[in-house]
């Protein structure tokens, strides 16, 4: 039904880091068939995703203030995010959650922010791209408060456990760069036990570029490069882990289908 072969479920193209090409790393995108769905960080940078997907094909946004940026988070934001909702090509609040490594906002204010955009998105019936670092334990109690919650763990870095316990809570698990990092090799065997119908991959460009490039900054189309060291993993052909992903992003996010003439050839 689709000429889109794959899908980079996660990237910030509106980051400023493709200020000086980003039409450019949109179309090696666009010719290589690869969808893309682009995640806010905060206000402005939700703003530029949504009028980005909506100037173009293939692509899709979602919204929502990241961990880092919770502390930003003011009376407004319910009211801000409903009406972006309610918006052509947003298909989920993203991304939030936890991450206290760098602690750019308090442990307690994310917790709060978290939670609160977690009460939206059950509320409005849309899935959520969910940011953890080192607070597994966290996530997880907060997931538990809202049961039948749908979306994705973003960039997962932890090992079989975490992913077990994210799986039997009803979230997918999306694989980014760091899946071909030397040291990672706890997320590859967390790859290996993923199922197949909750497998996705993304790039979170412009960060995490996968092996060979590593520490330059990534593009969408190196999602590819993501999907083939997964399926190595897995001892299948790329296009295999292909085909699965582009069927579980439209699982999970489904109004991307709703959006008939920015899907279909
Ligand atoms: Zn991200």
């Amino acid at each position: 039904m689709t000429a889109l072969r794959l899908f980079d479920t996660h990237c910030h193209l509106q980051d400023s880091a493709f200020d000086p090409d980003r039409e450019e790393a949109y179309l090696r995108a666009q010719q290589a068939g690869i969808g893309l769905i682009l995640a806010g960080w905060d206000q402005e940078s939700s703003a530029r995703g949504v009028a980005f997907a909506q100037q173009h094909r293939n692509c899709w946004a979602m919204v929502g203030l990241h961990p880092h940026d919770a502390k930003a988070w003011e009376a407004h934001w319910p009211e801000q995010l409903a009406r972006w909702v309610r918006q052509p090509k947003v298909v989920a609040i993203g991304e939030i959650g936890l991450d206290f490594h760098y602690l750019h906002s308090p442990k307690a204010v994310q917790e709060e922010v978290f939670r609160a955009q977690l009460d939206l998105a059950r509320q409005w019936d849309l899935p959520v791209s969910i940011h953890s670092r080192e607070a597994e334990a966290e996530t997880l109690a907060a997931l538990d408060e809202f049961p039948g919650i749908r979306g994705v763990l973003h960039c997962f870095t932890g090992g079989p456990a975490f992913a077990r316990a994210l799986l039997d809570r009803g979230l997918f698990i999306s694989f980014s760069g760091i899946v071909s990092f030397a040291n990672a090799a706890e997320i590859r065997a967390a790859a290996r036990m993923v199922p197949w119908d909750r497998l996705l991959i993304e790039t979170d460009a412009p960060y995490l570029s996968p092996r060979p490039w590593r520490g330059q900054r990534n593009e969408p189309m190196r999602v590819v490069r993501v999907g083939e060291v997964v399926a190595e993993e897995k001892n299948v052909a790329p296009e295999e882990v292909f085909r699965h992903v582009v069927a579980n992003t439209l699982q999970v996010f489904p109004l991307i289908l709703t959006d008939a003439k920015n899907w279909q050839d």
